[in-house]
């Protein structure tokens, strides 16, 4: 063995593949299995729980080289676990037959996993895009270009301001990032990207920014030229663009054909939401737990096949803004939630549909086995009862829809006719081409087999061509194949046979035929399995160059699962088609929280309406007592708005939604401290970025402003932000604005657009009774108390603060010190007797007792409390 300064000739090979992908974990193909060396070793084996080891045991320890390895069919899930802990793997594979090589192998790296690459069926969420973007921004306009490569979509954006592009990204979640451009790593964008998002993010040097390369790249990838591509004008987007898909090439090491469209949006085709708005509003996860149930996507999301959930997801993300595409999409949801028989048969049939997008972008790939195939085959045999249930559905997008799924049927067949119904998972191993498809892998299967049917096919043929009736061919081991002719009928032996053996009654012949027979069993087996597999890689070829096809159908078969998944919501739930117009008005009326209303198991829940408008209502002021529902009927405002402009229907008795452009949400205080500030800053950063960016056409919802300080301070803040959203001449937005500081209702003598509301609760002796109704006018007792009694504040405690609150609102409180300088027991020691002359009052029986007796017991009574 060499030393360590004596390379083997394989680790020199080793060195220099790890020496292009120093960042990576290098996976090493060696036979059977994938080793690992040196550094990566010991992550590996760390991170993985593999044993180190080592080829090197007879050296000294510090010339060992250490390796760990994997066996080559589970590497899978190994490389999914690295990639999961943020690693980057490069796969090297043998990119020869070693039986076949000369001297060493050779080999090289095929591919490079990272987080935002993944083509992996279980190393992905299937109802999750996985995106990885490029973010590029030098101080102008920030360019982003994301893609999600499991699914074949490919985005550009170009932002107007960080605001935007953080906005922007906080919407698509990438889970992993490359950045380039100085402006690309500002404090807020790392605070997003590392803090926030989690993802992993990766820099870009300066020279590999430049347009150049985006300019020839794009137009080449997608054969459309910039001006087709939407991107004339938008450098900052050609570059993101370019860097992100030369970064796919690199990592994919193919031709990305799954890739074939390149999407270009602005932001104003959306409704734009910040993440802390998303967060806040907890669309597809809660805030606390960070979990699906709970959310509005777990109330919404009734979809059967992957893409459906998906494609529902980012519906949610992305609000529309035109009137007309909300339109298209309500009128098809309100069809078919008025249809359930429609409705059940399609969903019968999405049970059956994989998910054609992941499918078909491992086909281009090459990454697909048999049995994805048959499933794909399974899904698109679904495809023409789905064209036929939907003839004759008279709605824009459903005849859409109809006419632009494609059947397939070219593609199934192929499949089907190609490949057994059930083929293994493995694809070099053969056992999986059907019967009758080739000739030639039926025959050599069949010599596998030991023959038979060629063996009689020959007889046959030798019994015509020579004539003798009785002539057999069989087979020893001595021999192998040979033709039998008995002794009788030997005058008539061609003769090209080879005598070979004599017996009592026959003579025993070979041809060359049949030393060729013989050649072909021994070498069958793996012929028919080179065979199988050159045959599965045509039809894997034949599926791939129909990715386009495929595509469009699954785009299309989504956006029928999700019009069906809102549709079973809106029947469930009892939902109405809202009118969606261009005026700024919004009244809701009766309506519910969608997902609250879900969540209550022990209560009904109560609808409420709302007004809002741009001229006497614009502004409500909301007070009431904690937990009265203030939170729930802001956000119920916000939701139905935002379900309204996916093309949902709404938790309502009817609705009228005008274009909302941006719903922005201020609630609760939320520490952030893992980013190092308070909550107040918090509060106050959120604020200022609803007052930079909300417009007189958006709906804001603000929920306790300014409680993070001291009262004045609070209040005086409070006051100035909803005077600022109230003025026309500012902001003019229409806002829903929680408080406790019921000294703030005075606005509305001030402020025409302004009024008052508060939640109605009922006080029943010592109890609380919250009515959930929404009232107008405000309220001027908080209340607070009573619930921080509900909450289980202990009795003196609640007791003190009752007695502070009656001291503040006549006069200045006691100090603490002459509290606490009363005797500690003297109210305690009064109430003991109290209680004790209640429980003598309690026995007395009054019925019985005499005058002079009823005088003592008052005596005695009397004595108690002094
Ligand atoms: P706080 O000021 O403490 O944040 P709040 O007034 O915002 O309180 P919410 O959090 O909105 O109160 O509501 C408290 C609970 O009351 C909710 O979790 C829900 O269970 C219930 N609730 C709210 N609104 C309704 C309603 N309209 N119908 C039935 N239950 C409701």
């Amino acid at each position: 063995m060499a030393t360590k300064h004596e390379e083997t000739p394989m680790k020199r090979q080793y060195n220099l593949l790890k020496e292009k992908h120093k960042d990576c974990i290098l996976f090493f193909r060696l036979g059977d299995f994938y080793e690992m060396f040196d550094e990566d070793a010991r992550i590996a084996a760390q991170e993985l729980d593999l044993t180190l080891t080592t080829r090197d045991r007879g050296k000294p320890k510090e010339e060992q080289t250490p390796m760990c390895g994997v066996p080559f069919h589970s590497a899978e899930s190994y490389i999914g676990r690295l990639v999961n802990k943020g690693y980057k793997v490069a796969l090297c594979e043998q990119m020869e037959d070693p039986a076949q090589a000369k001297g060493l192998v050779e080999r090289d790296v095929t591919r490079i996993y990272t987080p935002g690459t993944l083509l992996e069926t279980a190393m992905l969420k299937d109802r999750v895009n996985n995106y990885i973007a490029c973010l590029y921004a030098d101080g102008g306009k920030i360019g982003i270009a994301s893609c999600d490569i499991s699914t074949g979509c490919f985005f550009v954006t170009v932002c107007d301001d960080e605001a935007a592009a953080i906005a922007d990204l906080g919407r698509m979640q990438p889970v992993e990032v490359l950045r380039g451009g100085k402006a690309s790593r500002t404090e807020a964008f790392n605070d997003l990207l590392i803090k926030r998002l989690g993802c992993c993010v990766n820099e870009v040097p300066d020279e590999n920014c430049n347009l150049n390369l985006g300019q020839t790249l794009l137009p080449n990838h997608f054969k459309k030229d910039l001006a087709a591509l939407d991107l004339t004008g938008r450098p900052e987007g050609i570059i993101a663009g370019g860097v992100l898909l030369q970064a796919l090439y690199d990592l994919q090491k193919n031709d990305l054909r799954q890739i074939n469209e390149l999407y270009y949006y602005s932001n104003n085709y959306y409704m734009e939401l910040d993440l802390d708005s998303r967060r806040n509003l907890e669309l597809t996860e809660t805030l606390r737990s960070k979990e699906k149930r709970g959310s509005l996507l777990w109330v919404l999301d009734k979809t059967h096949t992957a893409m459906g959930g998906r494609m529902l997801r980012s519906w949610l993300e992305r609000p529309l803004l035109e009137t007309g595409l909300i339109d298209r999409r309500c009128r098809s949801v309100e069809l078919l939630s008025t249809d359930p028989v429609l409705r059940g048969e399609l969903i019968e049939l999405f049970r059956a549909i994989p998910d054609l997008e992941r499918i078909t972008a491992r086909t281009s790939a090459g990454l697909v086995n048999g049995r994805e195939l048959q499933t794909l085959a399974l899904g698109l045999r679904q495809l023409p009862a789905i064209i036929r249930l939907l003839d004759g559905q008279k709605t824009p997008l459903l005849e859409q829809i109809r006419d632009a799924i494609d059947p397939l049927t070219d593609c199934a067949e192929q499949i089907e006719s190609t490949l057994l119904d059930e083929p293994p998972l493995t694809i070099r191993d053969g056992g999986m081409i059907r019967p009758g498809f080739s000739q030639e892998v039926d025959r050599l299967r069949d010599i596998m087999n030991g023959g038979k049917d060629t063996i009689l096919a020959i007889e046959n043929t030798e019994r015509e061509k020579t004539g003798i009736r009785t002539l057999k061919v069989g087979y020893n081991r001595v021999f192998g194949y040979y033709i039998e002719v008995s002794k009788s009928f030997m005058d008539q032996v061609p003769a090209h046979y080879i005598r070979k053996q004599t017996l009592a009654n026959n003579e025993r012949y070979i041809t060359p035929e049949l030393k060729e027979l013989e050649e072909q069993v021994l070498t069958a087996k793996d012929r028919v399995t080179a065979l199988e597999y050159e045959l599965f890689c045509q039809l894997r070829e034949y599926i791939a160059q129909q990715t386009a096809r495929l595509q469009e159908t699954a785009r299309m078969v989504a956006t029928l699962d999700c019009l069906c998944s809102l549709a079973v919501v809106a029947a469930q739930n009892h939902y109405v088609r809202p009118t969606i117009d261009l005026s700024s008005t919004i009244s809701i009326v009766d309506g519910r929280h969608p997902v609250v209303e879900q969540m209550l198991t022990d209560s009904l829940f109560v609808p409420n309406s709302t007004y809002l408008d741009t001229n006497e209502h614009q502004v409500a002021i909301i007070t009431g007592p904690n937990m009265a529902g203030k939170s729930t009927y802001m956000r119920q405002v916000a939701l139905i708005v935002l379900m309204a402009q996916i093309g949902s229907m709404v938790p309502a008795r009817s609705a009228t939604i005008g274009i909302v452009d941006r719903v922005f949400t201020r609630i609760g205080a939320s520490d952030d401290l893992g980013s190092g500030q308070s909550t107040f800053m918090v509060e106050m950063t959120e604020v200022a970025n609803i007052l930079k960016h909300a417009t007189s056409k958006s709906l804001l919802i603000l929920d306790e402003i300014g409680r993070g300080t001291s009262t004045y301070d609070g209040m005086s803040i409070a006051r100035a932000v909803l005077e600022y959203v109230a003025s026309p001449k500012r902001l003019g937005a229409k806002a829903l604005f929680a408080t406790h500081y019921h000294e703030l209702s005075v606005i509305e003598q001030e402020l025409s657009n302004v009024k008052n509301f508060n939640i109605a609760v009922k006080k029943r002796d010592d109890k609380m009774i919250f009515l959930r109704k929404i009232v107008s006018g405000s309220t001027d007792d908080s209340y607070g108390i009573e619930v921080a009694k509900l909450a289980g504040i202990p009795e003196p405690v609640i007791k003190r603060a009752r007695q502070i609150l009656k001291e503040l609102e006549t006069q200045q409180p006691r100090p603490v010190r002459e509290v606490a300088e009363e005797p500690d027991d003297q109210v305690s020691m009064l109430d003991l007797a109290g209680q004790k002359v209640t429980q003598e009052l309690e026995k007395l029986a009054l019925d019985t007792i005499s005058p002079i007796e009823a005088m003592n017991f008052l005596y005695r009574l009397k004595n108690m409390l002094n």
